[in-house]
């Protein structure tokens, strides 16, 4: 048995604690929303210099599960997981990428951006998914009737779902908005062999429902509102400080839809700082889609109020959602960080998305909308050239292929691209190629 112990308590300050394994995803007294708490006395036991010693051992190493990003933080993330049930893809560990041209050429050339969607599906809910479906292994190994575990997804988590599902032999069920989510992500939980209903409604309908099905336990829910995941996500903090070693960037920038990726970013850093691994904090900026921005309708009014809206059609399909679960762990947060909200319209976030790729990235559009809002603080003065930026990359570039094609024919709907780069039709002559090398790169 682990030393440390870790529980879900209700974040409204109503002082309602259950353990791990009770299928519980809102506070029985309240309705308020659950976070994950660690006994952080036993976590201090070990010196900061020990913790760091032991991450830094445990990275890329091959003993199951520690190798994984997220599980060589076990300790912080969910030591209550024997080994044996950890359902790992040694996720985590994404490429700190130098964004040193693109950087260059917008005038912050200490830019970094953290590749998540290098990952075994291609976006950084598998972060949080290992943790939850780990857990579900967990709980049925001891003995618990939990027949399928279940999600409303605007693509990737029911990707990552349906993936971790598979490796487990647990199965999974997804609700997806119809027509809205990419052929990419459609396929993954369909190849992986999940119960896929495509509802026509948009996300916020799906979750209406996942959360009607979820009532009874036997089927477990994995929406973000689970904040087994939030745990897992979390190590993306604990990443970018160790990649860089151990150096706390003076902004993180990331994209927000249901709003509990910036929460996790939050904790990361909270937690690192209650363990002694950091000193200083680094300010935190959530950008949203100008088509589903109900956060950053609030943050202009101080958060003093918060509307949910009817999010609008978006390239950035991952964070339309106008009805966050995860908004005041969120404002808490950016509370705490001195945070700012950015938002980014249809032109914006394709262009700068487009500009980055020139410099070597291959951006999916919600990167793009994080990437809008770096482009717009640093132009505001806000963000100065001698700052340290990281930026959160959420998903592969290759998951949204469609938006690619069309950025590039010029047939997104509000897009005028500046960084088209179409394929020169040619006859196969020797000639007529040449010459056009020529004009294209310019005679010696
Ligand atoms: C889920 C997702 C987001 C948004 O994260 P939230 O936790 O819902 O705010 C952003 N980008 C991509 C690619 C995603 O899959
Ligand atoms: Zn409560």
């Amino acid at each position: 048995m682990t030393e440390y112990r870790a529980w879900f308590e209700c974040i409204s300050g109503c002082g309602v604690t259950y353990p791990l394994d009770r299928i519980v995803y809102r506070c029985e007294t309240c309705g308020g929303l659950l976070e994950v708490n660690h006994d952080l006395e036993a976590l201090k036991k070990r010196s900061s210099a020990a913790w760091i010693r032991m991450f830094e051992e445990r990275q890329f190493s091959t003993r199951y599960p520690y190798g994984s990003g997220v599980w060589s933080k076990k300790e912080i993330v969910n030591p209550l997981v024997a080994d044996e049930n950890v359902v790992s893809m040694f996720e985590g560990n994404t490429n700190l990428f130098w964004a040193e041209r693109f950087g260059k050429e917008i005038g912050v050339p200490n830019l970094w951006i953290k590749q998540c969607g290098n990952s075994h599906t291609g976006s950084f809910k598998d972060l949080g998914m290992t943790v939850l479906v780990s857990q579900v292994k967990q709980m049925i190994a001891d003995g618990q009737p939990i027949r399928a575990v279940a999600c409303a997804s605007t693509g990737d988590t029911s990707a990552a779902l349906a993936a971790y599902c598979a490796a487990a032999g647990i199965p999974a069920i997804v609700f997806l908005p119809k027509d809205k989510v990419s052929h990419a992500q459609l396929i993954q939980p369909i190849a992986n062999g999940a119960m896929t209903l495509a509802l026509e409604t948009d996300f916020d309908g799906c979750m209406k429902i996942v959360q009607e099905v979820t009532r009874r336990k036997d089927i477990y829910l994995a929406n973000s509102m689970n904040s087994l995941r939030i745990e897992g996500q979390k190590t993306i903090s604990f990443e970018i400080v160790q990649q860089d070693d151990w150096q706390v960037p003076d902004w993180v920038i990331i994209p927000g839809g249901n709003l509990g990726n910036v929460s996790a970013l939050g904790r990361g850093f909270e937690n690192m700082r209650d363990l002694g691994l950091i000193s200083k904090m680094p300010r935190i900026v959530c950008a949203q889609s100008a088509r589903a921005n109900p956060l950053y309708e609030s943050y202009l009014k101080g958060f003093e109020e918060f509307t949910p809206m009817t999010a609008g059609p978006t390239v950035a399909s991952a964070i339309r959602i106008g009805n966050p679960v995860s908004v005041n762990k969120a404002i808490r947060i950016l509370k705490a960080f001195n945070g700012i909200v950015e938002q980014a319209t249809e032109d914006e976030l394709s262009n700068a998305a487009a500009q980055a790729d020139r410099c070597g990235l291959f951006n999916c559009p919600h990167t793009g909308v994080a990437l809008s809002a770096l482009l717009k603080l640093v132009e505001r003065g806000t963000i100065g050239k001698e700052d340290h930026v990281v930026v959160i990359s959420t998903a592969n570039g290759l998951k949204f292929p469609e938006f690619k094609i069309k950025y590039h024919e010029s047939k997104l709907e509000d897009v005028t691209p500046r960084f088209a780069n179409l394929p020169i039709s040619l006859e196969p002559n020797l000639d007529k190629v040449l010459k056009t090398l020529d004009e294209r790169l310019g005679k010696n």
